[in-house]
């Protein structure tokens, strides 16, 4: 069995963004030779997702709207957590939404429907923060 592992740095200059990196895991995936197997994508900071979802504006402005009813960003002090931070929000966004996804490879390509996409979901960003890619397989 072959492995392959990659980091993506992202820095988004808003707190909250949606990236598709859709691309950069099939570029990881031509460079690991893989055909079968799977890959893993998961964020690496627990203020952060990787999600597969369509790859809409009205839909992600959807996300950010219903994310917002769920865990409002303000006032900062309605969470215990934001007594030295102010990122609480941030956490449970990241809940919802996820920590990783688990895609399979078929013939060298993601075996993924045709409307799906892979997406980071940044909840506390402006800084570089990191999303792990591991591929297993032959
Ligand atoms: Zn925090």
């Amino acid at each position: 069995m072959k492995s392959y592992r990659k980091e993506l740095w992202l820095a988004t200059p808003t707190r909250r963004a949606y990236v598709n990196i859709t691309s950069q895991v099939e570029l990881a995936l031509a460079e690991s030779g893989i055909r079968e197997g799977m890959v893993l994508v998961n964020a690496m900071h627990i203020t952060a997702s990787v999600f597969i979802n369509d790859n809409e504006s009205g839909l992600h402005s959807d996300f950010e709207k219903w994310l917002e009813k769920l865990a409002p960003e303000k006032p900062h002090a309605q969470y215990a957590h934001n007594g030295y931070e102010d990122n609480a929000d941030a956490h449970l966004k990241r809940q919802i939404m996820g920590r990783e996804v688990v895609v399979a490879i078929t013939e060298g390509k993601l075996d993924i429907g045709p409307w799906e996409q892979i997406f980071y979901g940044e909840y506390d960003g402006k800084r570089r923060k990191r999303a792990l890619i591991k591929i297993i397989g032959e």
